[in-house]
């Protein structure tokens, strides 16, 4: 028999707010335990939760980003359950009427080629939880309560999904939209993009959906590739031998790469939604939703697009540039300075990804000046400094962030490009190489190249090979 996937994600992102959704402590990741909290975040009776508008503002963003209808009218609701991370025991989300609704997001179809739409049936508000820490102690659990009332945007998919591939480009080119515009910094590594990932399977041409089961809060791409392919393989293998797939959350491990069954799945009014009281409903205005799409900067597959067109880079180069908004930033920034696309390009590609790996760094950690890439550049390609020193100067741009031209100056490395000042140091090296000289006068083309390396040596590389080459031909006329 054969099998098709079906894949929905639901992925939550942190917003890049400075202060939590209901009160003003700080969003900063980590900190002292229990340091960013308030009387609002921990649920102290008496208080009341107030909407940072900023919140509103990128999720509006977020939505028109991703081709949906923003709901003028919406409203937040409590979804009630007992938890130790939550400790108000409900959590303010918004489920009869969310902020963004029916966009989609363009991927390659894995299945058919060419492109398909994944459908987004809606964004919501909502308030992140406490962090549970259960490893360290054998006897007791800890809670830290700074992660309570960070804004999160949950983004549900359609069904739409119908491979590993097709999930993992789903959410990096969710990561992309949301970086791009600025709304959150996606770093998954600190949770602040994770997906719950939902899949079941289905013969092949089937009117309907096979059952589902849900995987929650995967946080790098590779767990997510893994997760939906070893969950359509388990399923396969259940009704291949002729039993049923249960409805359920279940955990990933990814370490193992097994799943395993956590919990029969929970239904909407398992939680006793309800509107909270606490807030008012939200309204929007045309006049600031249109402001907002105004504002939206340009998404990364019109971008990509325009480095083709505009600046003749290749397919690759441009999906990897535009696979982070550091690159993307610091790309434009260097085509700025150096009016060289390409060669912005290959350097990013090049000596900086190579960087990057070497250190295990991400692009969004990079912190060195943004101009020092493009004055590197100019440079090299104004033959002050060679392209050894190039790289040597861009090493210590990127570990120490120095300014290139005050270290090229003090490590002696510009080049002596004026032939005043070769010319003498190379008739000094004819002088001493009087052997090579006549077997080069005597028709042996190998002794050219020898004195250029003798020269240069002599240089020690301080002179474009070219300026060399053309004294020497000169000097042995
Ligand atoms: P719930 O409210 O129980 O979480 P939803 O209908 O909101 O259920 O769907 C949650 C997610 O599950 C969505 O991303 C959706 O695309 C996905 N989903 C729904 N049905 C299926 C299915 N049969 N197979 C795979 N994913 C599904
Ligand atoms: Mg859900
Ligand atoms: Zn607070």
């Amino acid at each position: 028999m054969e099998y098709s996937t079906v894949c929905g994600l639901e992925v939550h992102t942190e917003l890049a707010t400075k202060t939590k959704i209901f009160c003003s402590c700080s969003t900063e990741f980590g900190g002292e335990p229990n340091t960013h909290v308030c009387e609002i975040c921990s649920g102290m009776p008496g208080t009341l939760p107030v909407l940072n508008e900023r919140v509103l503002e990128f999720a509006v963003r977020t939505g028109l980003a991703t081709n949906c209808e923003i709901t003028m009218y919406n409203k937040f609701d409590r979804k009630n359950y007992f938890y130790p991370d939550l400790p108000k025991a409900y959590q303010i989300s918004q489920l009869y009427l969310p902020i963004c609704r029916n966009g989609y997001i363009e991927i390659n179809d894995s299945v058919n080629g060419g492109t398909k739409k994944v459908r987004i049936h809606e964004i919501h508000m909502e308030e992140d939880a406490g962090k549970l820490i259960h490893d360290e102690w054998s006897d007791c659990t800890l809670v830290n309560y700074n992660r309570c009332g960070v804004p999160l945007l949950e983004i549900v998919s359609e069904p739409d999904i119908s491979s590993a591939d097709e999930a993992v480009e789903y959410v990096e080119k969710l990561r992309q939209i949301l970086q791009f515009c600025g709304v959150s910094d996606c770093k998954m590594q600190e949770g602040s993009l994770r997906a719950d990932v939902n899949v079941s399977v289905m013969e092949k041409g089937a009117k309907e959906f096979g059952t589902r089961t849900e995987m929650k809060n995967i946080n790098s791409f590779k767990a997510i590739h893994n997760a939906v392919e070893s969950e359509a393989r388990r399923q396969i293998e259940l009704l291949e031998d002729g039993e049923r797939v249960v409805q359920e959350t279940r955990r990933w491990d990814d370490s193992k790469g097994v799943s395993y069954a956590m919990r029969s799945k929970e239904d909407a009014q398992d939680y006793k939604y309800f509107p909270d009281p606490d807030l008012p409903p939200v309204r929007l205005t045309d006049e600031y939703v249109e402001n907002i799409r105004l504002s939206l900067p340009e998404l990364p597959d019109a971008k990509k697009k325009r480095y083709m067109t505009d600046f003749g880079l290749s397919e690759y180069d441009t999906s990897m540039i535009c696979s982070s908004v550091a690159y993307v930033r610091l790309f434009e920034r260097t085509v700025e300075i150096t009016n060289n696309p390409k060669d912005s390009a290959n350097w990013i590609m090049g000596e900086l990804m190579k960087m990057l790996n070497d250190n295990h760094m991400l692009p969004e950690n990079m912190a060195f000046r943004e101009d020092s890439l493009g004055e590197i550049i100019n440079l090299l390609n104004s033959n002050k400094i060679s392209r050894d020193s190039a790289k040597k100067v861009f090493k210590a741009v990127f570990e120490e962030n120095v300014i290139p031209a005050d270290y090229v100056k003090a490590n002696n490395m510009e080049m002596l490009s004026d032939s005043g000042a070769l010319k003498p140091i190379i008739e000094e090296v004819l002088a001493s190489n009087q052997k090579a000289v006549d077997e080069y006068k005597g028709g042996k083309e190998a002794s050219f190249n020898y004195l250029i390396g003798q020269s240069m040596r002599a240089l020690r590389g301080k002179a474009p090979a070219s300026e060399v080459t053309k004294i020497l031909k000169e000097l042995l006329r």
